[in-house]
């Protein structure tokens, strides 16, 4: 008997033995093509030789020190990194252990940050319908998932607050132009500010491309631009959680570089540590750093694996490698292509409303009907039949749905490591395209 808590305690999973490339194999010798990188993580591959041998031997300098004594080069080394690289005005990184960390550490920067200039009426935090920044309690409080928070809703905080998200395709009105629709749902932003009262909020927070909840869906030009708009208008923090479509995802270091923004804060995780170790860091402007370091001087949060030496060593390896394989142009160009092969093999298909995404992050939204758009009955569980005759066919995808506010149903997120092949594009569609058949069976 396994003494393992899994995730699904009625699942019988089979155990993983080994990666190479883009495969794992479990302990029966079965191979599968990870076309998600587990949920968007392994974007070297499960075999990055120059990351695994940065750890080894940062671990043979030293494993750990706590970040109230010490911090340490790789850490250093990897902070320069990014902010060489960050959008502007961001400045200072602070090193955490994942996703959730980072996006808890920044609604709590930004809290902060307001309590230390004698604004502690700023307490609120707006966040969109339809996203997901982590499953802490904050972030769970934050997120806009409404399946994920409903049984917890008694502890998350009554500080959180939603707008719609950003999705043309789905909620665009007839004859109303992308652009339109995008400066229609971001000055839900303005309206909201307004009636909570623009001295009570402090951040707005947002996917740049919304990953698990709705499934690589990035907003419409124009939309980012006016919600930096806003929130300059009002003094309030633009956070961005870049945890899922940061760090070279969509083709771009900073997914929000394609929406020609910078933020206050930015959260990232996933592909910062690449699978091999697992790492997580909230960056913030010099602005903000420098008014805590003028004030108390101390940040009130900690972990005890903060800037951890050894994830740190990985993370700079794993940068580096980005960069001296090209990757974000090959991230680019294979995106394309898959976008293409995506199109070619699926768009004419009865239940595919739409193909979406930048770079190596797509999504396939399906539908019982493509002329109005309507999702199928979740109790079908269309997106977790995909995902099982996809795992049964050596194929992994990323499938969520039927959850989201019973309007936007199921969909499949392809999240591939960046050094995918074409023939495993092939592979991808052709290990797919039976799996949606025999899930769609039972809804025809
Ligand atoms: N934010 C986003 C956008 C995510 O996609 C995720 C995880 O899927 C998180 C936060 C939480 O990250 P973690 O699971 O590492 O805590």
């Amino acid at each position: 008997m396994s003494h393992v808590f899994p995730r699904h305690t009625k699942a019988v999973l089979p155990t993983v033995a080994a990666g190479d490339g883009c495969y794992l194999t479990d302990t029966a010798g079965k191979r599968y093509l990870d076309a998600c990188g587990g949920a968007a993580v392994s974007c070297l591959g499960h075999t990055p030789r120059p990351v695994i041998d940065a750890v080894k031997s940062q671990l043979d300098r030293v494993a750990y020190a706590h970040t109230s004594f010490f911090t340490s080069e790789p850490a250093e080394e990897l902070a320069d990194h990014l902010i060489a690289r960050a959008p502007e005005g961001i400045g200072r990184v602070y090193f955490v252990s994942g996703g959730s960390e980072a996006t808890e550490s920044a609604i709590k920067l930004a809290r902060q940050f307001f309590t230390e200039q004698g604004e502690g009426a700023r307490r609120h935090v707006i966040a969109r319908w339809q996203s997901y920044h982590g499953n802490t309690l904050g972030a769970l409080a934050a997120g806009g998932n409404r399946w994920r928070r409903a049984q917890f809703q008694p502890l998350l905080t009554g500080a959180m607050h939603h707008i719609a998200p950003c999705h043309y395709w789905r909620w665009g009105e007839p004859g109303e132009s992308p652009e339109a629709y995008g400066l229609r749902v971001a000055d839900e932003l303005e309206a909201k500010i307004l009636e909570l009262g623009p001295e009570t909020v402090a951040a707005f927070i947002a996917e740049p491309v919304v990953g698990a909840t709705m499934g690589a869906v990035p907003a419409v030009p124009g939309y980012f631009k006016r919600i930096r708009e806003i929130c300059d208008r009002y003094g309030v923090l633009l956070i961005l959680d870049e945890v899922m479509c940061g760090m070279g995802r969509t083709g771009y270091l900073f997914a929000c570089e394609a929406d020609g923004i910078s933020p206050d804060i930015v959260c990232i995780a996933k592909g910062l540590g690449a699978g091999v170790q697992p790492i997580g860091a909230m960056l913030c402007s010099d602005e903000i750093y420098r008014r805590i370091e003028e004030g108390s001087g101390f940040f009130q949060h900690g972990h005890t694996y903060l800037g951890h030496p050894a994830a740190c060593a990985g993370s700079l390896a794993v940068m580096r490698e980005i960069e001296q394989n090209d990757l974000l142009a090959r991230v680019r160009q294979t995106g394309d292509k898959l976008q293409a092969a995506l199109e070619a093999a699926f768009g004419q298909h009865w239940a595919v409303g739409d193909i979406r995404g930048r770079g190596l992050f797509r999504g396939i939204e399906l539908v019982a009907d493509k002329e109005t758009k309507a999702p199928f009955d979740s109790g079908l569980g269309i997106a977790a039949k995909i995902k099982k005759a996809a795992f049964a066919n050596g194929l992994m995808v990323y499938p969520m749905g039927g959850t989201v506010d019973g309007q936007n149903g199921d969909h499949i997120l392809i999240a591939p490591p960046f050094i995918l092949e074409e023939a495993q594009i092939a592979e991808i569609i052709d290990k797919l395209g039976p799996a949606m058949e025999s899930a769609l069976a039972s809804a025809r």
